[in-house]
Parts: structure tokens; sequence; C-alpha cells
């Protein structure tokens, strides 16, 4: 058994994670009084919900007629029937208290010219339950959206005396043996300490897991860690097939050029100049939502329509806008155009390509954020002590297909949903559970052996591997051929874990060691996605299966419940959830608005 030293804190709470989601977590937990701990590899405002530009979805209706039951039907419509109904009603309905108090916490919004906070048109946002046209529901402070929330729930999360453990390296649960979550062991990524953060409730808000693929717009911290953690606690993970390509990627680097820029009147053209969303959404063209406008560049590329030397890409046009438009709301990726492209876009479009962007699925929760371990007997049944928020979660309101500006609000509507169940959940009176010696002892083993692993194959490598692997068998256009291939190369590829290579051994700023535990991370979550996508015999949002093009509500309306055990994923499924948490007499939606349907635009 390895020898480590550790140190033990005790906690009310223990958030692991501080971007957005985990912040707005913390922020709640501690106002409450709860005594809490947020711990985070990077530091809070590196998070990669920093990087968000384009804003954040709430019916304020400040530019014109908008309703929440109007934001749900988009929602629920977005997320090709996959979504849970209450979750999606929760959201939409949360969603303008959640924005007006990020508001109040600080905030820098845009504003309109009267002083109210500036809104802008996203993808698949409409009114009148789809039948009118687009809405300005979006949210924006410039093209810097993230950033501003960010930065400022850290200084509030602060002002309520949370606690931060920053660089410090969430390794693994410990898990009672009745199953309950009892705290978290982690790593000090600057000294090589070994702490044990012993908690009545653990919030995994640890993002999503882009770096999955070999071309993503997401942080290279961006690995799935709590979805690793998860897996290996033995508990499932859900929906993990449905992966989010963003339409507009640079291509080469991959960095990502905000929706907003098509929300603000930009568009795509192909070789032959043409504006091609037209034929593909007619009513909505280039703001349909984002798996419909990915595979309509798709289509463009391979029909022979595609831009550049190798016909492999498109164009983004924005140099019919006013420069000062472009100034004002789109600062941010007129720079990033000019730094990764070589464009000025006042001049000239910008080369796109569709890039991994955001997982749909996640750690299973209820609303609450409240961890599920569906069985048959229970399909919601909750796990005590473990609650997971953002990106690592799901709730599930992207479904199948998430629509953008729909995860900012996520995060805030969900953070603080957490928090007031934890409210009623935690007693601040009773005692921390006391450390957990096995647990403890079982990660530190498994963080040992990584540390002296010593096979032939480095990190570096093996992600490579699956990255490239992911990135040409589970893609834009997925086929029973591609998938198969993909399944039994990942599962190859995962079987090298036995043999990396780790060629630093100490503890102290380690990074070969870290990107190694985040391997073993992505592993599981990657396997999830492709034996997901497989098994999946339908064509769902994201999820575009050329061998079988159509939707089958009466097969597949199901969510899939995947359990990671080493190379192995069992898979099973569970039901939606139909109804939404107030009817139409109470003053919720019709039904019939939201009775499944063709997804046309
Ligand atoms: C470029 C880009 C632009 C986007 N723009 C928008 C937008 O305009 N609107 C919108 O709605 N959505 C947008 N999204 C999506 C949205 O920003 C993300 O889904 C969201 O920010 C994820 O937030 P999160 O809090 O779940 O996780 P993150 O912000 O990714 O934070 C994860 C946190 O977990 C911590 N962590 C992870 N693993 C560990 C570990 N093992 N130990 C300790 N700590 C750990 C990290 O340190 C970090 O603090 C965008 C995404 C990208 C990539």
């Amino acid at each position: 058994m390895a020898a480590y030293e550790y140190e033990t804190h005790d906690y009310d709470v223990v958030v692991v994670g501080a971007g957005g989601a985990g912040l707005r977590a913390t922020l709640g937990m501690a106002e409450q009084g709860l005594r809490t701990a947020c711990v985070t590899k990077v530091f809070p405002t590196r998070s990669h919900t920093v990087a968000a530009q384009g804003g954040i979805a709430a019916s304020l209706g400040n530019m014109g007629p908008d309703s929440w039951q109007w934001h749900m039907y988009d929602t629920v419509k977005g997320s090709d029937w996959l979504g849970d109904t209450d979750a999606m009603e929760y959201l939409a309905r949360e969603a303008p208290k959640a924005v007006y108090e990020l508001e109040h916490y600080g905030v820098p919004f845009s504003r309109t010219e009267e002083g109210r906070i500036y809104q802008r048109p996203f993808g698949g946002h409409t009114t009148e339950f789809g039948e009118g046209p687009p809405v300005q529901r979006t949210c924006a402070a410039a093209d810097r959206t993230g950033h501003a929330i960010l930065h400022t729930l850290y200084g509030q999360s602060l002002k309520n005396n949370a606690e931060f453990y920053i660089e410090y390296f969430a390794i693994d649960l410990m898990m009672s043996e009745d199953g309950q979550c009892t705290g978290v062991v982690c790593w000090k990524l600057d000294d090589g300490t070994i702490h044990v953060f012993n908690s009545k409730m653990v919030v995994l808000a640890t993002g999503g897991y882009g770096r999955a693929y070999f071309s993503a717009t997401s942080a290279h911290t961006c690995t799935g860690d709590g979805g690793g953690m998860v897996a290996r606690a033995g508990l499932p993970l859900q929906d993990m097939e449905f992966v989010q390509f963003h339409p507009t990627g640079i291509y080469g680097s991959g960095c990502l050029i905000t929706e907003g820029a098509r929300g603000e009147g930009g568009y795509l053209t192909n070789s032959e100049g043409e504006r091609f969303m037209e034929r593909y959404a007619p009513n909505y063209k280039d703001l349909a939502p984002r798996d419909y406008v990915s595979r309509s560049m798709t289509m463009e590329i391979r029909e022979g329509r595609g831009v550049g030397e190798h016909g492999d890409h498109i164009h983004l046009n924005l140099s019919h806008l006013p420069a000062e438009a472009l100034n004002l709301r789109l600062p941010g990726i007129s720079e990033s155009a000019k730094i990764f492209a070589g464009v000025d876009v006042t001049k000239e479009p910008i080369p796109v390509l569709p890039t991994v962007h955001y997982n749909m699925g996640g750690i299973p929760t209820n609303y609450w954020g409240e961890v599920l371990n569906p069985s048959k007997d229970d399909p919601h049944a909750v796990v005590p002590g473990l609650m997971a928020v953002g990106e690592a979660g799901c709730a599930s309101v992207h479904g199948a297909n998430r629509l953008g500006s729909n995860s900012l609000i996520d995060l805030v509507v969900f953070g603080r949903a957490a928090a007031i169940r934890a409210g009623k959940v935690v007693n601040p009176e009773t005692a921390v559970p006391a450390t957990d010696t096995g647990q403890v002892d079982k990660a530190l083993d498994r963080f040992d052996h990584f540390r002296h692993a010593d096979g032939g194959t480095p990190t570096a490598e093996l992600r490579l591997e699956m990255q490239r692997t992911m990135q040409e068998d589970a893609a834009v256009f997925r086929t029973s051929k591609t998938l198969s291939e993909g399944v039994k190369k990942m599962d190859a590829i995962a079987a090298k874990l036995d043999d990396l290579k780790v060629t630093d051994r100490s503890l102290v700023w380690n990074s070969d060691l870290m990107e190694t535990l985040e391997l073993t991370n992505l592993m599981p979550n990657a396997l999830a996605t492709i034996a997901g996508a497989e098994a999946r015999k339908e064509s769902r949002g994201a999820h575009a299966h050329e061998d079988f093009a159509k939707r089958d509500d009466e097969n597949w309306r199901v969510h899939t419940v995947a359990r990671v055990d080493g190379k192995s994923v069992d898979l099973s499924y569970r039901p939606i959830i139909e109804d939404p948490l107030t009817t139409e007499s109470e003053g919720g939606i019709n039904l019939k608005k939201i009775a499944p349907k063709e997804r046309t635009f």
C-alpha cells in the first residue's frame, strides 16, 4: 500500500470546480451559512466559463415580447424531445430571476438605450412557440459574458467567506459502503501534499470533456474529471452520445467564433458565395440550432461546395456589418479572427468549421442537482451526499442538443438550485463524516500506481490516439460502420492505459502525472460516448446516424445510462420525464404545445 501523509479538512459542503456552476453553487451555499470549501485545479477565473462569449438566455423581454413558456418550448424542441420536462420548465421559469440576481451581484451587462440589459438573437430561440420570428433573448456583456459572470461570482463568494483551495486536483470521491458520498481526496499541485476533504455534501462542477476530441473549442483543462470519478465510484453517466459541434470554430485552431456573430447579422456562405442556410432552414436560416447548421455545413463541404484550397471549410461573413457595431458588440471575436485566422473581419470572411463544443451528456441528476443512480425499480434514486451541476451534470435540460446561451443559464439556475436543496438536506449541526481511511488508501494507491507507471506508451501519445479516433468515428455524421469500428479501436486504446509511461516521479508541479490522471478521466467519458452512439439506432439532435436517419420516439425517447468499468461499458435505458412541474391551469405550459413533432426550422 502506498504511504502518503495527508491533511484532513472538515466542511458541510465541498464544491469541486470554480467555473460558473461551481461558483454559483459555492456562493449560494456560503450565503446560507454552510461551511463551504471550493476546490479547483485552475485559478477560479481561469475556468473554461471565462471563454463564454455570446451570452446567457432568459426571457426578460427587454427587446420585444417574450415569455418563459416560449423559452421552455424552444428548449424542448432544441433538445429534440429528449430533455426532462420538469427540469426544462425549471430552467426557463427561473432564468429571469437568476439573471437579475447576477445583475445585482454586479455583472456588467451591455445596456440598451433605456438602460436595460441588452439581449441579442441566438439560434433556436423564437417567439410564439416556434411560429413567430426569432427573439432577442440572450443577455450579453459584449462578447465576454462568461468572463464578466465568473469574476463577479468569485468576488461575491469571497465576500461570503467561502474558502477556496486553488490548484488542488481532486483525485477520487470517497463512497461509504451504503452508497453515500463522504468527501473527496485531493492533490495540491504546487507543493505535492495530499488533502482529504470530509463533507456532508460534495458538488461536482468539473465542466465538460471536450478534450476527448482532437478539435475542440474548450480549454485543455476540460477533461471530464467529474465523470471519471463518478464512473470509478460505480455510478453511471447519461446521454453521453450527444456531443455538440459548434458550427463556427476557426478553421485550423478550433478557436470559437460565437453564435452571437450570426445573432448580430453574420451569415455563412459556400464556395459559390451562396447563403446556403436559406435552403436548409428557410425560416430561421443562419439562426437554426447548432446541430442543424453543423450538418448543413458538412453537407455543403461533402457536395464539393466547401471553400479554401482543399474545399474543406466554410466562410462566415461579417464585413457587411457596420465597423462600430463589430467594435461594440463583438470586439473579442474580431481579435480572435485576426490572431487565429489572420483575417480582418471588417474586410474578409472568417474560415470556419464545425468543432466539438459542448457535452449534453454527463452525470445524471434531478433538477435539484442531486446525482441519480437509476435502477429498474427506481429510475430516480438519489445518491446521498453527491450533487453535480453545470456541464459535468445532465439534469437533463439540453437533451440531444443544447441551444446556444442555454448553458450559462443552466450553470446559474442549477448552481443556485443545488444550494437551495443543500440548505434543506445538509444540517450544519450534525457531525461531518469521519475520514474513511479505506477509501483514502484506495484513491492513493491508484494515484501512486500512475505516478510510477513505467510502461511503453507516453500519456500524450495515447491521448492523441483517443482524440483522433473520437474525431473520426464519433463525428457530426455517424454510420454503423464508423461507430462499430470506433468502439473496437477505443477498446484497444483504453487497454493501453495499463501500459502508460510517466517520466516525472515528483509530486510538485508534475504536469505529466496530472495529464495522466486527466487522461484516465477522459477515457471513461469517451468510451461511454462511442458505445452509447453505436447502440442508439436513430437520429436525434446532435446524434446524426446515417443508417437510421429518422428520430424514433417509440423505441428511443429514453436516456442512455452508461456504467463504465475499466474498458467495459454497460448500457441500459431510463424513461425521460414527460410531466412538467405545473399544469396549464396552474400557469404552466399547454402540453399540446410541447408534444413531439418533426423538428424543422
Ligand atoms: C469557447 C466557449 C464559448 C462558450 N460560449 C457560451 C455562451 O456564450 N453561452 C453559453 O450559454 N455557453 C457557452 N459555452 C458553454 C459554457 O461556457 C460551458 O458549458 C460552461 O462554462 C461550463 O461551466 P462549468 O462551470 O460547468 O465548468 P467550467 O467552467 O469548465 O469549470 C470547471 C471547473 O472545474 C474544475 N475542475 C475540473 N476538474 C477538476 C479536478 N479534478 N479537481 C479540481 N478541480 C477541477 C476546474 O478547475 C474549473 O474550475 C461556451 C463554451 C466554450 C468552450
